[in-house]
């Protein structure tokens, strides 16, 4: 399947200095900077006391981030996550994903949660720790889940895909049912605790399908998605009015033209669920 990270393989290695030809992804807010053209900067175009923090690499080529002073007057296009992801080869918009949470980390973690000592990178790890008092902060991620389910369709039918409306975002969408995953909880229990709380319907045959790390919805989150049926085919899902304003059983050959974007593993997941339909 389509998640895979294919060339891009973080990392935090310092050991070397950026070189010119390097990839640059300076950060500014939500903001990614690229060439006018939309192509990767490398570190060259970049002020030469730019302070870069590393990323990993891309291909094999080091990449670096930084949130670069006088972000304003830099040459080139500022631009969001998804308008960059809708466009860009997989591993280049994880790049960039990964390239807006280490910026947004480094941000919100200069000084020590527990004695407010001011924290120092851990050589070669996406970490900081406290010189005080040995506290260690990595880098977080946190874990969402998504479910496509199905149900069988009336007789000579196919089968049907429940999609919903949230009261924030993009409310226009129909999505798939999703939410974070609490500590002490597996993915599997995630999802029928969510599916539960938003819809009020029981799963069957709970399957993963694959993951997505996504900077849309915060730094530092990773998409699992899985498909399952609902236990009882009769049953109508009943929403809470609150985070959701509405959900539908939708035909396989009838779903909505307002679905979640081709780069998300929402859409992958109804796309493949469709494309199952007519075995
Ligand atoms: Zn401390």
């Amino acid at each position: 399947m389509t998640g895979r990270p294919g060339g891009f393989v973080p990392g935090a290695d310092r050991g070397t200095a950026p070189a010119p030809t390097d990839l640059a992804l300076p950060v500014a807010g939500h903001k990614l900077l690229t060439g006018a053209d939309g192509s990767v900067l490398r570190v060259a175009d970049l002020p030469a006391d730019t302070e870069w923090a590393p990323l990993g690499t891309l291909d094999g080529v080091p990449a670096w981030a930084a949130e670069p002073a006088g972000a304003d007057e830099l040459p080139g296009r500022w631009r969001g996550w998804a308008s960059l992801a809708a466009e860009a080869p997989q591993p280049l918009a994880t790049l960039a994903g990964r390239a807006l949470t280490v910026v947004t980390w480094r941000r919100t973690h200069r000084w020590c949660g527990a004695c407010r000592a001011e924290l120092a990178d851990v050589p070669g790890e996406p970490a900081r720790r406290c010189p005080d008092c040995g506290l260690y902060v990595p880098m977080r991620l946190s874990a969402a889940v998504l479910v496509a389910i199905t149900r069988p369709g009336p007789a000579g039918r196919p089968d049907e895909l429940l999609l919903v409306r949230h009261s924030y975002g993009p409310t226009g969408l129909w999505a798939l049912v999703a939410g974070f995953v609490e500590a002490g909880e597996t993915l599997e229990a995630a999802a029928h605790r969510e599916v539960g709380e938003e819809v009020g319907l029981a799963l069957a045959g709970l399957a993963y399908f694959g993951s997505q790390p996504w900077a849309l919805s915060g730094p530092n989150v990773l998409l699992t998605g899985f498909t399952a049926t609902a236990a009882d085919p009769a049953a109508e899902p009943v929403v809470d009015g609150r985070e959701l304003v509405e959900a539908r059983w939708f035909p396989l050959d009838g779903l909505p033209a307002e679905l979640p974007p081709a780069y998300s593993i929402s859409r992958w997941l109804i796309d493949a669920t469709a494309a199952g339909a007519g075995r």
